[in-house]
C-alpha cells in the first residue's frame, strides 16, 4: 500500500494519517521525521541536509530524494509506506516517480484531504490564549465557559498575530499555490483520489478507508 497525503493546514491530515497507519501498519514517513532520523543516524546525506539547514538554506532536491530513497529502502516499507509532507514540488513529485519505479513500489493512491478555504479559515483563526495563565482555547473545539474569557482567571482571551485572518489566509493562498501543481500532476497520472474533510473524524477515515479496501 503506498500512498501519499495530502491537504492545506487545519485540514486535519495529521489526525487521518495516525488513523491510516494504526488500521494498516504502514510507516508514516513526514519530511521532517526524515531529516531528524538522517541527520541522527549522521548518514553522509543527512550531513549534508544540516549543513544546508545550519546555512538557513532549503536542502537541495538531489539531498531530500536521497534522503527518501534511503528512508523507502528500509525493511519497514515492505509493505508500504504513507508519503506526508513530500513531494512538495513538481521537480521532487517527478524524481519521486523515477525512484519508485526503480524501488518497483508505484503510488497507487494520492489521498487529498479537500477542505473547502472558508471552512480552513474557521478552524485555523479559532485559537485564543490566555495572557495572564497560558492557556489555550478554540472557539469551535475547545470554547472557554464564558466567550473570549479564561476558565482559570477571567482575563479576556487573546488571538496571536499567526491565528488572525490575514495571516491565515496568506498562508492557506501560499500553500494552495505550492499544492495545485501537484494535485494538476498525480490527476494527470490517475492517483488522485480526493476526501472530502469537511465532515467528522471519523466519516472522513470511513471515505479514506473505503477507498484503501478497493487495494
Ligand atoms: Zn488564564
Amino acid at each position: 500500500m503506498n500512498l501519499i497525503l495530502m491537504g492545506l493546514p487545519g485540514a486535519g491530515k495529521g489526525t487521518q494519517a495516525e488513523k491510516i497507519i494504526e488500521k494498516y501498519q504502514i510507516p508514516h514517513i513526514s519530511t521532517g521525521d526524515m531529516f531528524r532520523s538522517a541527520i541522527k543516524e549522521g548518514t553522509e546525506l543527512g550531513k549534508q541536509a544540516k549543513s544546508f539547514m545550519d546555512q538557513g538554506t532549503l536542502v537541495p532536491d538531489e539531498v531530500t530524494i536521497g534522503i527518501v530513497r534511503e528512508r523507502l529502502g528500509k525493511s519497514d516499507c515492505d509493505k508500504g509506506f504513507l508519503l506526508d509532507g513530500f513531494p512538495r514540488t513538481l521537480a521532487q513529485a517527478e524524481a519521486l516517480e523515477k525512484l519508485l519505479t526503480e524501488l518497483n513500489a508505484p503510488i497507487e493512491y494520492v489521498l487529498h484531504v479537500d477542505v473547502p478555504r472558508d471552512k480552513l479559515l474557521g478552524r485555523l483563526t479559532g485559537r485564543r490564549i490566555c495572557p495572564e495563565c497560558g492557556a489555550t482555547y478554540h472557539v469551535i473545539y475547545n470554547p472557554p465557559k464564558v466567550a473570549e474569557t479564561c476558565d482559570n482567571d477571567g482575563a479576556t482571551l487573546i488571538q496571536r498575530e499567526d491565528d488572525r485572518p490575514e495571516t491565515v489566509a496568506k498562508r492557506i493562498e501560499v500553500n494552495v499555490e505550492q499544492t495545485q501543481p501537484l494535485l494538476d500532476f498525480y490527476q494527470d497520472k490517475g492517483y488522485l483520489v480526493t476526501i472530502d474533510g469537511d465532515q467528522d473524524i471519523d466519516d472522513v477515515f470511513e471515505e479514506i478507508d473505503q477507498k484503501l479496501q478497493t487495494l
